[in-house]
């Protein structure tokens, strides 16, 4: 597949023809830009800028936490400095969020940590949560999961059906959330 090179990553590109439609359009498909073009649409010339456009405004970008840099609210930021925006980030949203779905979920966490993991999330036996800082990178509702389950593990400590269950009644998506999680990397 062509690709171009964003920010020392490649962004691989498709051009494909559509049935009926009147314009050329642009859209992120998983991790590849796919351009389609209308039927009679013969001859396109490919920019680069159009698929670095798309690749930038598309909530797929946020998947690229790479060890140069990762993308927030739109904007890249390098890795040097990286860290203590997401810190900062992370720990506004976990404050509120934890807030709200503790009570929700009727759990209080001893504590609440902000780390740096190979993992997105963890509950101690004592209570104690612990979340990657890269969180704030992630989409609302996979964020939002991420709180949901070791929220829930204060209820249920192990991966129960019992603790699937707490974590779909507050997060119906949850198996699909999952599936999308294993596309970033860090
Ligand atoms: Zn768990």
């Amino acid at each position: 597949m062509p690709f171009i090179d964003i920010d020392g990553n490649t962004v691989e590109y498709e051009v494909k023809k559509g049935r009926s439609r009147k314009y050329i359009y642009l859209r992120m498909k998983g991790d590849v830009v796919e351009i389609v073009l209308p039927d009679e649409h013969w001859l396109y010339l490919v920019d680069p800028r159009d698929v670095e456009r798309i690749y930038r405004k598309s909530a797929d970008k946020t998947q690229l936490l790479t060890a140069n840099g990762f993308y927030f609210d739109g904007q890249w930021i390098s890795g040097r400095d990286g860290e203590s925006v997401l810190r900062r980030e992370s720990g506004k949203y976990l404050d509120n969020a934890v807030k709200r779905l503790s009570d929700l979920m009727n759990v209080r966490p001893k504590g609440i940590r902000i780390v740096d993991t190979r993992y997105w999330g963890s509950c101690s036996a004592k209570g104690v949560l612990s979340f990657n800082f890269r969180i704030a990178c992630l989409p609302g509702e996979m964020r939002e999961y991420l709180v949901v389950h070791e929220l829930a593990h204060l209820i249920h400590f192990s991966h129960s059906k019992l603790f699937w269950q707490t974590v779909e009644e507050l997060c119906p998506r949850y198996k699909e959330i999952r599936k999308g999680l294993k596309k970033f990397r860090f």
